[in-house]
């Protein structure tokens, strides 16, 4: 022990290095390896891996490698335990989750140290963060178990869940997953991270000393082929997956058209902004905690630094300054701040990118040095838009800055990436906090904080972050068969003969129109400057529609973007253009009913009324879907908003060509999208008629376009477009999978409604939810 005198000078703490005695001792009793977990017991271990401590290289455990056998396996106990356990009371399964939290809690300690060792966190990280919200999740969801029956009326568990996630938050990630699955009465089949499944078998012997019935949870370690396995296995009614956009598009790819359930949690390039009235030592500190925690291996690490060109000088020297004070070390140690990294192969990614950022002209600024695998904090300054850093997912403590001047520059910047995970905005002036918030593509927002979870709150993301929620109300929907679509048995509409060559006799004489598309507010022929026959159902040509191209849903596509203004529309207004739509529809309400009766043969008039009834339906909700005030931390309002997605894609069945484009439709625009629907293929009319309400109803051009031909094949380009943010498809099941599989190019969210749908009676809540996605806005209040 150096003077006093000295330790003043340099500040620095001794060691205090936090015991392991416990688990190394636990890990010992498991000497012989770990086996899978199935069926509420540990099988024998198979083939085995090395589990290491990164920060010293140890072999710590040996895991086994699942097989496809081992996940066979598992998702049969899953199976044949999910009916009991849905069975069972919310009360009873609350019991459950209460005893999961209660037996966190007091496994805290074995737990951090666990983690830590495994993954190379700070310790205090794993005591502090991790391993209370792990408890807090299964508390939270406790009590959601025994809610679900009154807050969900109708709604059931979705069956058995295969769950994987990444090393970054191995517990933690365990714990979103499997905490709200078992709320709703599903079972579940979870794959840990190779580097890190130590936690997870860990919370095996827990699930056990709870007592939780056999099969409920499941947990099978191994690598990419045993997560590739799981996602597609056909025992599997839902995927929930976190880890990178890579993973999570090969996921989406092999999950399309199964009717699988699936929630992708991904990547982010996460903004942090900083304007020139923020606090600036309370936004030094805010940076140190959105890129440093966990050593920057987190997906909504706030990685791009946006600071006011103003103040950019005094910032960066604050910020030197303070990254020179951060404890690289030993990650049992107490006063550690950066830990190690998770593995070499992900230090080695680090700094390759770091130095393909050097080298495309980043000023790199590294505090500290590190040995082993270990990095230094980083700063890259003079970081252009195009750098690689300001591109891609670093996933490690690496920071890029660049600079703004104006609150719009501000968010273009914010804006100018791929991802749409998490953004954190400083300022002192709330307006403009808010103003910037509300204009962010990005799934959560910290106002003047940073790297906020709670099991109240939704957490997930836009564009290429993925979709779906966790945490909160939201995160359960995505474990929950919400409402069933009512159904009738479908029918065969007279097909359309979806050919440019002369047709059928017309059904009567008159003058020869041909209906056109409708495309920015304005009548548009089909750029390739062909028709197609309209048949009533004697198979006689009722009128001509325009044959759409890729072509015309790209103008389609453009129109509706330029029309984001809509989503600025206030609520009332919305809901003012839909009166007025059925207002119009109404006055015309005979002509209407006739086109329809010619088209399908069927009773036009009971159409044109359920669809104005449809129109006031959702005008009623334009102002009423709203959001909420969620309970979340001590001095927090925690904002869950419903956003638009921005542009849709909407392909309309056949059956009742008029009230299923306003029942698409209209939730649609209630809630701020801009809509690309392609009318029904055989009876197109309906809509090419409708446009003209559209018209003359205050609705602005753009906000809803409308695409005639062949539906399936507009529908491919709709889902291949990356401008289009979600996509509603109505029509067989055999559609479904290819374009499921083309919506991985940008992730974008996507419903499959089937065929046969009731469209006198489906209406409701689902269409306004699946319309929307959860902005989740913290903001801290108080000194
Ligand atoms: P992955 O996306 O590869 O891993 C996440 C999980 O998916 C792991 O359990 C992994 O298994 C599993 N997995 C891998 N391939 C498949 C597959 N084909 N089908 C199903 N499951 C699969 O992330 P990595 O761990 O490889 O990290 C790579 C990069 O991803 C990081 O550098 C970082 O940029 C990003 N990342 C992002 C995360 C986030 O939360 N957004 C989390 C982790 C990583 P296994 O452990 O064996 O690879």
């Amino acid at each position: 022990m150096g003077k006093i005198t000295d330790i003043l000078k340099s500040m620095d703490y001794g060691p205090s290095p936090e015991a392991s005695d416990a688990v190394r001792g636990w890990l010992a009793t498991h000497k012989a390896g770990f086996g899978p977990f199935i069926g509420g017991a540990f099988a024998a271990p198979g083939a085995l891996f090395d589990v290491h401590d990164p920060s010293t290289g140890e072999t710590i455990a040996r895991v086994t490698q699942g097989t496809a056998a081992d996940i066979d396996a598992a998702v049969a106990a899953a199976r044949a335990a999910q009916p009991g356990w849905a069975g069972l009371s919310g009360h009873e399964r609350a019991k459950y989750l209460y005893a999961l939290a209660r037996l966190t809690q007091k496994r805290e300690r074995f737990l951090a140290v666990l983690e830590s060792l495994d993954n190379g966190k700070p310790i205090r990280e794993t005591r502090d963060i991790d391993i209370p919200l792990v408890a807090r999740h299964f508390y939270h969801h406790a009590g959601w178990a025994s809610l679900i029956a009154s807050e969900f009326p109708g709604a059931r568990a979705v069956g058995v869940c295969g769950q994987i996630i990444p090393w970054n938050f191995p517990l933690l990630m365990l714990a979103w997953k499997v905490a709200p699955a078992l709320a709703c009465g599903n079972t579940v089949v979870l794959k840990p991270a190779e580097y890190t499944p130590l936690t997870a078998l860990a919370f095996a012997e827990i699930c056990v000393e709870a007592g939780l019935p056999p099969g409920v949870v499941n947990i099978v370690t191994g690598d990419g082929e045993t997560g590739a396995a799981l996602a597609a296995h056909e025992g599997v009614d839902k995927v929930a997956f976190t880890g990178s956009t890579e993973v999570g598009r090969l996921i989406r790819r092999a999950t399309a058209g199964t009717g699988k359930k699936l929630s992708l949690e991904l990547g982010g390039k996460s903004p942090f902004i900083v304007f020139d009235d923020a606090d600036l030592d309370s936004a030094v500190e805010g940076v140190v905690d959105g890129i440093f925690f966990n050593q920057g291996q987190v997906c909504c690490a706030g990685s791009r630094l946006l600071v006011a060109e103003s103040i950019e000088a005094r910032f960066v020297a604050r910020l030197k300054t303070r990254m020179g004070g951060l404890t690289i070390g030993a990650p049992l140690d107490k006063s550690t701040d950066i830990g190690a990294i998770v593995s070499p192969e992900q230090l080695q990614r680090i700094e390759r990118l770091v130095e393909a950022g050097r080298a495309e002209g980043a000023e790199i600024f590294q505090a500290g040095r590190a040995k082993g695998c270990f990095y230094p904090p980083t700063l890259a300054l003079g970081v252009e838009p195009a750098n690689i850093l300001a591109r891609e997912e670093v996933f490690g403590p690496v920071l890029a800055a660049m600079t703004f001047r104006t609150p719009d520059d501000a968010v273009a910047l914010a804006n100018n990436t791929r991802f749409g995970l998490a953004a954190s905005v400083w300022t002192e002036n709330l307006n403009r906090a808010y103003e910037v918030a509300s204009r962010l593509k990005a799934g959560v927002v910290w106002i003047n904080s940073t790297n906020l979870f709670d099991a109240g709150a939704a957490f997930g993301g836009y564009r290429e972050s993925g979709f779906g929620r966790e945490g909160g109300r939201e995160g359960l929907a995505e474990y929950l068969v919400l409402a069933e679509l009512p159904r009738v048995p479908a029918t065969s509409a007279n097909a359309a003969a979806m050919s440019a060559a002369p047709g059928p006799a017309p059904a009567a004489s008159g003058i020869d129109r041909t209906a056109k598309m409708y495309i920015g507010g304005k009548q548009a022929r089909p750029d390739g400057g062909a028709s197609y026959a309209v048949l009533d159902p004697e198979g006689r040509a009722v009128g001509h529609a325009g044959l759409g191209s890729r072509k015309d849903i790209r103008n389609a596509v453009e129109a509706a973007t330029k029309a984001a203004g809509w989503a600025g529309a206030t609520a009332h207004n919305r809901a003012q253009v839909l009166y007025y739509i059925a207002e119009n529809l109404s006055a015309r309400a005979l002509e209407f009913a006739e086109r329809l009766r010619a088209m399908t043969g069927a009773d036009g008039a009971a159409e044109v009324e359920a669809a104005i009834r449809r129109l006031f339906f959702y005008a009623g909700f334009a102002d009423k879907y709203d959001g909420a005030v969620r309970a979340t931390q001590k001095k927090f309002v925690t904002l869950a908003m419903n956003e638009p997605f921005g542009v849709m894609g909407i392909v309309c069945p056949d059956e009742a060509p008029l009230l299923a484009l306003v029942s698409l439709v209209a939730p649609a625009i209630a809630m701020g999208n801009a809509v690309v629907a392609v009318a029904s293929a055989a009876h197109p009319l309906a809509a090419t008629d409708f446009y003209s309400v559209l018209d003359t109803s205050d609705l602005p051009g753009g906000v809803v376009n409308i695409v005639t031909g062949d539906a399936d094949a507009l529908a491919l380009t709709l889902a291949e477009h990356d401008s289009v943010d979600a996509l509603w498809w109505v029509g067989p099941k055999a559609g479904e999978k290819r374009l499921e599989e083309a919506s991985a190019g940008n992730l974008k969210s996507t419903w499959m409604l089937g065929e046969g749908v009731d469209w006198a009676r489906a209406e409701g809540r689902e269409f306004l939810r699946r319309a929307c996605q959860i902005k989740t806005i913290w903001t801290p209040y108080g000194e």
